[in-house]
């Protein structure tokens, strides 16, 4: 995939920035830092690639995005929309990864992994009341409480708290509507020509010729993509921690003062009454719950039922509450939910292979910090067309 020989002379290069992690420090080299936080300012709406004088043909760059979460699908948007040919793998079915919606059925639907988000970045900001205005994205004005033991007391700093809607999948839903996103393609190996890539699928298929590839997806899924480029040690030094998620659709309502909580000392960290989200059915009480990172590292091998029960008996212990008999029932295991690190290097390059790596992991995490890092990972490629047009 990489030859040793580039390995080598991405070696020599001079250390720079440097990651730490479990006392193991790794080094950045110049050429890579070239690229980070870029943030090239173009006009909106320009691209630039359109020379209205000339009669030479329009180049345009051809990226591959893998990945078509937050972070992969708002990346993809802002590169369209300078010129450049984007093409979206994504191995499931449809988009949104960790911002994930299961609709069981009309009535039955569950936000498993992301719960709200909440917004701070001016640029998400815009984007997020053009969401509002569409009816994409609205605000939860759930109780939320803290629990600590038996007691539940409400939460004193209380941000605007967002979701999709009707899900949590709306957004990324909305974003891959206007990109060129292949379902049901996981890639498994990039391979870099001398001047281009080619990504093959699990089903052996090749795609390309590309001349850039954006990785979007988390930390470790990227560094198994990537072996011995000079980036695969800095992404690999990130870990991430796993989540169980608990999702309980109950006959009736369950009685509690409070819409969502954070939990302390306790195996759950988080218990949301979903139907109580905007635009959901609220025929059905549908609760997700999911445990503290700690308690899913310790348990991340056991069976999905064993999981529900515990958790779900824990949650009628925190709560007090004799639960009403339950429609549906079900435990999900996010692999890797997210990092204890708090990164903001926004994207990674390598403008020597033309590769970029971005995702919430790289920007404080959360849905804010995946948004955050694809407009970033694309302002590399853009600023990078911009230096060589000069
Ligand atoms: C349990 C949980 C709770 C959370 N709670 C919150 C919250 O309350 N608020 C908040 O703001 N954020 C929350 N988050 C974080 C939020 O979901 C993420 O920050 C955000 O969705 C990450 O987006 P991303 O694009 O960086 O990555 P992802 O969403 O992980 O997108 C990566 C995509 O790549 C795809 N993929 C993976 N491997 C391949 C491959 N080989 N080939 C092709 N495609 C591939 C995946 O299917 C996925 O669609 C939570 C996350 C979890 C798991």
């Amino acid at each position: 995939m990489y030859s040793s020989e580039s390995r080598n002379r991405f070696a020599r290069s001079e250390a720079g920035l440097s990651l730490s992690h479990d006392s193991r420090e790794v080094q950045l080299p110049v050429s890579v830092q070239i690229g980070l936080q870029c943030g090239c300012q173009l006009t909106p709406g320009r691209r630039m690639s359109v020379n209205a004088d000339s009669t030479e043909p329009l180049w345009m760059p051809r990226v591959a995005v893998v990945g078509a979460g937050i972070s992969g699908l708002i990346c993809a948007r802002r590169l369209q929309e300078q010129g450049f040919q984007v093409t979206v793998f994504e191995k499931s079915r449809s988009s949104s990864g960790r911002a994930a919606t299961r609709r069981v059925d009309l009535s039955l639907s569950f936000d498993h992994g992301a719960q709200y988000f909440t917004v701070r970045d001016p640029l998400f900001s815009q984007f997020v009341e053009a969401w509002v205005e569409r009816g994409i994205v609205a605000v939860w004005t759930g109780r939320i409480v803290d629990i600590d033991g038996r007691t539940a007391r409400p939460k004193t700093d209380q941000p605007v708290r967002y979701v999709g809607v009707p899900g949590m999948t709306a957004m990324a839903r909305h974003l891959a509507a206007s990109a060129a996103v292949q379902f049901e393609t996981r890639i498994t190996r990039l391979d870099r020509g001398e001047n281009d890539w080619t990504l093959t699928d699990s089903a052996e298929r090749t795609h390309g010729p590309f001349d850039h590839v954006v990785m979007s997806l988390p930390a470790p899924q990227t560094a198994d993509l990537i072996p011995g480029h000079i980036l695969e040690d800095v992404v690999r030094a990130v870990p991430m921690t796993p989540c169980w998620a608990v999702l309980m659709g109950f006959e009736r309502r369950i009685e509690l003062a409070w819409d969502g909580a954070f939990v302390q000392n306790s195996p759950l960290a988080w218990l949301a009454r979903n139907s109580s989200k905007p635009g959901r059915d609220k025929s059905v009480d549908c609760w997700v719950l999911h445990a503290s990172p700690t308690w899913s590292a310790a348990h991340q091998e056991d069976e999905p039922q064993l999981v529900q029960e515990t958790l779900q008996a824990e949650f009628a212990q925190l709560t007090g509450s004799r639960l009403p008999p339950s429609i549906h029932f079900a435990a999900h295991r996010w692999l890797f939910s997210a990092t204890p690190l708090s990164l903001d290097q926004q994207a990674l390059f390598d403008p020597q292979s033309g590769l970029v790596v971005c995702g919430d992991w790289l920007a404080s995490g959360r849905v804010e910090g995946a948004f955050r890092s694809g407009v970033a990972a694309a302002d590399c490629l853009i600023g990078q067309i911009v230096r060589d047009s000069r």
